[in-house]
């Protein structure tokens, strides 16, 4: 089973000093800053999944590179962009696809196969997945029922998907790529995604992308997964695109799965309201201390004379002062989360985090993490604040999700 990391450009910067705040002058952003699979060291990643309007855009709108790493990435290929070849581990896959979350408002996705093919060949990649439009939608009823308000939006979508893997295919071949393409299963039911399946598999396909996932329920996946096996090939293998449940990646295995790709580990670190960092049996709330010209909230109170730009910074540095105290063993939890809620009086009203930071701060889970970015930032890490301590933590949940899906599928295999 791989786990694909799908890159967005999240990179930290080693030289970030955590008491000034200040970045090496001399720093160069793409060259110098580390991915996670270079931050973190070992087997972390199995493979690095790339899309195209991540890379290149879409009509309207700008990807998130710039024109001279659009350019590198061309010239100089994946594997050397991203440097997958200089850490410890063994060496990350490459998996190319379209992103089509990016364009799923449009008619029609803005490539076409052969554009695709030449970015997945130029870029050397691995795996190249065709064409697809995304299903947004689930509902089984709708199999059985023609009034179903989405059925004829989802059918089109399906068959474009499917027409769009024939052509992908037919190019790829005449092109004699070096990449293995993969067909796009887009469905809004079991028996929708079993027919693309099958179709799939007729059209040629051995290895299988399954798209539209990410709304789905951990049973909805699986009833999905049954379904499809009920008319996969037994050489066919899946991957699973954009995953955000990932606690039954075991049982997925069993239904041909041997691939998926998620960021929900990462994203949590900064995204979620209370599941921040990770550990291996549970999640921790990070500490919020927001840059007092960073927090929107904050500033609209400032700028609206609500709270006095002095009192905010004050506050702001005595969160700061006391976490590394104590964390040095300096002063008392009580004090530090005195601190932290004093200033959090000035910017959040929907939660108490009383709780949550005590037992966040008392525990201090940082302190028995094995993995690089622990060591080096220590209470850092649990900071919710700005991209250098917040990607840090998405990349120590990376770091924890492995050795989750390593536990799970230990677990499996000697079960
Ligand atoms: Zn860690």
């Amino acid at each position: 089973m791989k786990f694909f990391f799908p890159d967005s450009q999240d990179q930290i910067d080693p030289g970030f000093d955590f008491r000034t705040e200040e970045r090496s002058a001399l720093r160069v952003r793409q060259r110098d800053d580390l991915y996670a699979h270079e931050a973190l060291g070992g087997r972390v990643l199995d493979g690095l999944l790339v899309s195209k309007a991540i890379v290149d855009g879409i009509p309207g709108a700008t990807g998130k590179y710039t024109l001279a790493q659009r350019q590198r990435l061309y010239r100089e290929g994946v594997r050397r962009f991203f440097r997958l070849d200089s850490g410890s581990g063994p060496p990350p896959l490459t998996m190319g696809d379209c992103g089509a979350f990016n364009y799923w408002r449009e008619e029609i996705p803005p490539y076409t196969p052969d554009q695709v093919i030449d970015f997945y060949d130029e870029c050397d990649f691995d795996l190249g997945i065709s064409v697809d439009h995304v299903i947004l939608g689930y509902d089984p009823a709708a199999d059985h029922d023609s009034e179903h308000p989405q059925r004829a939006g989802w059918q089109a979508r399906q068959s474009l998907t499917l027409d769009l893997a024939r052509d992908f295919l037919a190019r790829s071949r005449a092109r004699n790529v070096r990449f293995t393409p993969l067909g796009v299963a887009q469905g809004w039911s079991p028996a929708s995604y079993a027919r693309a399946v099958r179709e799939l598999q007729e059209i040629g396909y051995t290895r299988i992308a399954v798209g539209g996932m990410v709304p789905l329920k951990t049973n909805e996946i699986l009833d999905s997964l049954k379904a499809i096996e009920t008319v996969r090939a037994p050489g066919t293998q899946l991957h699973l695109l954009g995953i955000t449940r990932c606690s039954n990646i075991s049982e997925f295995a069993t239904f041909g799965v041997t691939s998926f790709d998620s960021t929900s580990a990462f994203r949590q670190a900064f995204k979620d309201d209370k599941d921040n960092y990770h550990v291996l049996d549970r999640t921790y709330t990070a500490v919020r201390v927001p840059q007092v010209d960073g927090n929107p909230k904050l500033k609209a109170a400032i700028k609206a004379g609500r709270i006095s730009q002095k009192e905010a910074a004050i506050r702001e540095r005595e969160c700061l002062v006391s976490l590394y105290e104590y964390d040095r063993g300096t002063i008392s939890l009580q004090q530090t989360v005195a601190a932290l809620m004093h200033y959090e009086e000035l910017f959040s009203g929907r939660h108490d985090y009383t709780t949550a930071y005590t037992e966040t701060l008392e525990r201090s889970p940082w302190k028995h993490c094995g993995c690089r970015i622990c060591e080096q930032a220590g209470i850092n890490v649990i900071m919710f604040r700005g991209s250098e301590r917040n990607k840090r933590r998405g990349f120590h949940n990376l770091y924890v999700f492995r050795q989750r899906l390593d536990r799970e599928l230990g677990r499996r295999s000697a079960a």
